[in-house]
């Protein structure tokens, strides 16, 4: 078609990969039909494969020159700073050769220079496929963990946490798998499944306590971009004949930097029906102060990273109390989580936290297991 429809080619192209990129991503052409992307602050594999297979679907629409229609492949590969080199030359150099693995294997695809990358690429893309049947294959169980009135030492409810058991991957933990659920809507449906579990247990555990239990239950941002979470919750709380303020949602300042006005709506709207409102993770991420004020919370969770050095580092106890008396003052109580010794426990009972969470207390158990234990 000559040089000319060759040169179209190559800009439609450039401004489609543009498109996908980050203001921060750095879009070159190389060279004849080469690009490079270099990408910053990109630690995660799976982010770089979202990125890759996003690239691949640009291309599979076909490309139009001269309104003639052409199917075009694309070959990518992968290098990582410093593991991959520690020079542009060298990271070029070794993205090329993996660039060329791709061609070999049929083009269309990636990979990724290191051999390890792959195998825990190509981890991820089963983990992804298992996912997908979790839940039609009941592979899908909630555990519990025990949380306590420091004042008291009474047990005040639990926290529900995903666990997943695959016959071929085995025991792969949430943090591994609600981020890969995150990407897709499948946390929808996991949420809803979790909130309905941990919600018939409670009502069970509830009439054999005789006294009123809570359930904190974890929900990812992208739930509440659902516009019928609010009704679901509604209905689930109903089924299990369970007040609104029995359940305890836990979030995190992910959901809350978005600055979205019906995550805003949503979050009102379940403090105005009773719900408890728990802003998690506190003192990781950016922390923003201005959001305890702006969001109808009742509790924030220090997260354990805090707690871990609570007996060893006077920092530590410091931010702890600084912490649990800004909380306080505002009023909004304070759960600690990670609590594993004594020598913690009675750190955080003079700083007067109000609820702890962790192994001292309890790990993560199964329905059975709690209520052999606790009830
Ligand atoms: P998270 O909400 O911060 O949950 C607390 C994590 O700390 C749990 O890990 C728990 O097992 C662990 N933990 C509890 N006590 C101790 C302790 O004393 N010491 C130490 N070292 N760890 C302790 P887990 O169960 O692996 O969950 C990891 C994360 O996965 C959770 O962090 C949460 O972000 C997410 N997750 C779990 N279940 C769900 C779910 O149903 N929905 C959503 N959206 N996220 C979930
Ligand atoms: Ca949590
Ligand atoms: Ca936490």
């Amino acid at each position: 078609m000559g040089h000319e429809s060759g040169d179209e080619l190559i800009v439609n192209i450039a401004g489609r990969i543009n498109t996908i990129l980050r203001t921060s991503d750095t879009l070159g052409r190389f060279g004849g039909d080469e690009f490079i992307i270099l990408m910053k602050n990109t630690s995660d594999i799976s982010s770089i494969q979202q990125l890759m297979i996003r690239i691949s679907d640009l291309f599979s629409k076909g490309c139009q020159i001269r309104n003639r229609n052409f199917l075009i492949s694309v070959s990518m590969g992968i290098a990582i700073y410093p593991e991959d080199g520690d020079t542009p030359s060298l990271l070029i150099k070794n993205s090329d050769t993996a660039m060329y693995h791709s061609k070999q294997n049929g083009k269309n695809t990636y990979t990724f220079h290191t051999k390890s990358m792959n195998q825990i690429a190509e981890y991820q893309v089963k983990l992804e496929e298992q996912l997908n049947k979790a839940l039609q294959l009941h592979e899908l169980k909630v555990f519990y963990q025990p949380q306590i009135d420091i004042a008291s030492r009474k047990l005040i409810g639990f926290e529900a946490l995903a666990r997943w058991h695959n016959s071929e991957l085995g025991e792969v933990p949430p943090d591994e798998f609600i981020p890969l659920t995150e990407q897709t809507n499948l946390i929808v449906q996991i949420g809803e499944f979790v909130l309905d579990q941990a919600l018939m247990q409670l009502s069970i555990w509830q009439k054999m306590q005789g006294q009123p239990l809570k359930m904190a239950i974890n929900f990812s941002p992208r739930q509440f971009y659902d516009p019928s979470l609010f009704s679901m919750i509604e209905t689930t709380l109903a089924k299990h004949k369970l007040s609104a303020n029995s359940l305890e949602i836990e979030i995190t300042e992910g959901l809350l930097m978005s600055k979205n006005s019906h995550v805003f709506d949503t979050l009102t709207r379940l403090r105005a029906y009773d719900i408890m409102i728990t802003m998690d993770d506190f003192g990781t991420g950016y922390s923003s102060l201005s959001y305890l004020n702006r969001y109808p919370f009742n509790m924030i969770k220090i997260d354990r990273s805090f707690i871990k050095n609570l007996t060893t580092d006077t920092q530590s106890q410091h931010l702890v109390s600084s912490i649990i008396t800004m909380t306080h003052g505002i009023g909004y109580k304070v759960t600690a989580e990670g609590v594993e010794n004594v020598d913690q426990l009675n750190i955080l009972s003079r700083l007067q936290c109000d609820y702890a969470q962790g192994y001292y207390f309890g790990k993560p158990s199964s329905a059975e297991a709690i209520c052999q234990k606790y009830l």
